[in-house]
């Protein structure tokens, strides 16, 4: 009797030893890389920070203090939004360093033409395009990455803006207010007053000329060419160094 006992209680603490370590392995593994749907989403901050050791370009950098003449309208900072809540606390917008120099390089092109950029959202952490994908109606889903491969915001390789008078501060005319789920706001409508296409011309040429593609469905969001390379990131603002 005694021995059965000794026995299960060794088993116990056998087992107890095992899965206190399994628990340790795995939350150290999931402070490193979270696995979800199969993908690689970086939410460690050290695991960022190693990497951006490793290769300067994946350091996120904040754009305003990069770009001090880019004007930031954080939307998503707000209740302002289509999603009505204030998914970030503070209202910045990061992205990574190449993606950085490139939107520098687009606002020299425009202070040229007395106009500058105003932007409405940059680097998005994978768990807000989680939310924006869950509130969002069925039939309205082509207006928002799917979590199944996450967002080119998530990357910190995209961003959403438009144009302002540099001047006035004020936007040009643009086909529809940001993150409209009207068919005007594809990238190519054409149904639209000439100013209006023009301005939108002036933002594509703007982007494109310099390492930016157009996304189809909205006419404020660019993709950063080579984003590829880049992981999907879970990391808040305010955690990032
Ligand atoms: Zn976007």
């Amino acid at each position: 009797m005694l021995k059965k006992k000794w026995i299960s209680c060794l088993s116990k603490t056998r087992w107890g030893k095992t899965s206190f370590i399994a628990i340790i392995f795995l939350l150290s593994c999931s402070t490193q890389l979270k696995k979800e749907r199969n993908l690689k989403i970086v939410s460690s901050v050290n695991y960022y920070k190693k990497q951006a050791v490793l290769n300067p370009n994946y350091i996120l950098l904040d754009i305003k203090k990069n770009i001090p003449t880019v004007v930031l309208d954080i939307k998503y900072a707000t209740l302002n939004n289509f999603s009505g809540t204030a998914v970030y606390k503070t209202a910045k917008a990061y992205a990574r360093k190449p993606v950085v120099i490139a939107l520098e390089n687009v606002q020299k092109s425009l202070v040229k033409q007395g106009l500058g950029l105003k932007i409405y959202d940059a680097y998005r952490p994978y768990s807000v395009t989680v939310k924006f994908w869950d509130i969002t109606p069925a039939d309205k889903k082509d207006f928002v990455a799917s979590p199944a491969k996450g967002s080119r915001h998530n990357r910190g390789c995209a961003v959403d803006v438009t144009l302002i008078n540099l001047k006035t501060g004020e936007e040009l005319a643009m086909p529809t207010p940001y993150d409209s789920f009207l068919n005007m706001a594809y990238a190519d409508y054409t149904n639209l007053p000439n100013n209006v296409l023009q301005n939108r011309k002036n933002l594509q040429d703007a982007m494109t000329h310099n390492g930016f593609s157009i996304f189809k469905q909205e006419w404020w969001h660019f993709d950063f060419d080579g984003w590829q390379a880049y992981d999907l990131m879970d990391i808040k603002f305010e955690k990032l160094p």
